[in-house]
């Protein structure tokens, strides 16, 4: 399915501004909010797109992304929150950010039970932070890695139920199993129905007699994951990814808390990094910098062949293109910059000593000026 323009969603201008964004947003929300609309899937499905239109419009950087490449700049990429893919726990978990606490009228609207938290009522499982220090090939491209991560799992036992046996789970008799309590309320839009997670089952609809002696009735215990992660290309030092989920799993069916992953960039043996440029440190002998030579160098994918010509001079920068790091989220590509620098022994030897002299006395390798000038000739005419 393709999908809508995120301004016509919201039916706002281009150029609408944040709170007139926002204004949009709480109009959509509440005309298909799954309260008014119970059952209506098409509803749902309006409800949803608003609050994906919203998330994107209301964050300048992925609204920018969004001006300039639509939705492939703000799809999801690879498992990293962007546009897309937002769950109603999601979108309920936002309304108390974008819209305050208590005073708001969406708040007392729709009971307020929703901000606290997953719909299930269990308790939403803590997020988990890693480091992943990375070499400048990897973040060249972008790389996928494959990660044994210790968390909080499913507990093999019970399959996360907390019950003994299928026979110790019965229906919750405060909400005849719904995991609702429905209430018609009064408000300033008229009569409407609010739903709220029943107080006795904490939304699950059932109750558990015996506790699952494996994980004393919680659903979790202590386990291990092997998770892809895949970075995109261009990641620096210090950036912070999340994967919605992947962190430890919420007790009594809550929520699964995030992967938070820090990237760390590990020191490379001939590049440093400028931006999404690589610079190599050429040292060449003083002779081949005057005869010119063929030389191989090191790239992130590999060595090259270079000519450097006869009479290149020290501090000169030679550029290989597109041989640096892709940008994150574009289509552009860095390049390696070549410094190049005269290798200069600590010591000499008697013979190499007699051999620079005599090219120290030749008029022809002392500076001269732009017309070719020599140094002798040049000091003649300052002095005179
Ligand atoms: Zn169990
Ligand atoms: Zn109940």
């Amino acid at each position: 399915m393709t999908k809508r323009d995120y301004y016509e969603i919201l039916e706002v201008e281009r150029g609408a501004d944040i709170t007139i964004i926002k204004k949009a947003y709480r109009k959509m929300a509440l005309k298909y909010h799954p309260d008014r609309n119970p059952g209506d899937k098409a509803a749902e499905e309006k409800f949803k797109e608003a609050a994906e239109a919203y998330e994107v419009l209301s964050d300048p950087q992925k609204r920018e992304r969004y001006d300039r490449f639509g939705h492939a700049g703000v799809s999801d990429n690879g498992g990293f929150s962007g546009g897309g893919g937002m769950t109603m726990e999601d979108i309920f978990r936002h309304f108390g950010d974008l819209f305050g606490d208590g005073g708001s009228p969406f708040d007392s609207f729709f009971g307020g039970s929703r901000s606290s938290g997953s719909q299930s009522g269990g308790e939403r499982g803590s997020n988990i932070r890693i480091k992943i220090a990375l070499s400048l090939e990897e973040i060249a491209k972008g790389v996928t890695k494959k990660i044994k991560i210790k968390k909080d799992i499913s507990c093999e036992v019970c399959g996360g139920s907390g019950a003994k046996d299928s026979n110790s789970i019965v229906t919750c008799s405060t909400c005849k199993g719904s995991g609702y309590i429905r209430q018609v309320r009064h408000t300033f839009l008229g009569q409407m129905a609010t739903t709220s997670v029943c107080p006795s089952c904490h939304g699950s609809g059932t109750k558990i007699k015996h506790f699952c002696p494996n994980c004393k009735g919680t659903g979790v215990t202590k386990g291990e994951e092997l998770i892809e992660i895949n970075i995109p290309a261009g990641v620096e030092d210090g950036m912070q990814l999340s994967m919605r989920g992947k962190g430890n799993k919420g007790k009594h069916n809550g929520q699964n808390g995030d992967l938070i992953i820090n990237i760390e960039e590990k020191h490379h043996e001939y590049f440093t990094r400028d931006g999404i440029n690589i610079i190599y440190d050429l040292f060449l002998n003083f002779s081949d910098l005057v005869l010119g030579t063929e030389v191989n160098i090191p790239t992130l994918t590999g060595k090259v062949k270079i000519n450097i010509p006869a009479g290149t001079p020290a501090g000169k920068i030679l550029r290989l293109k597109n041989k640096g790091i892709s940008e994150l989220n574009s289509y552009r590509k860095g390049d390696q910059l070549i410094h190049v620098n005269v290798w200069i022994p600590k010591k000499v030897s008697h013979e190499e000593k007699e051999l620079l002299k005599k090219i120290r006395e030749s008029e022809n390798f002392n500076p001269g000026d732009k017309k070719g000038k020599g140094f002798f000739e040049r000091m003649k005419e300052y002095f005179n």
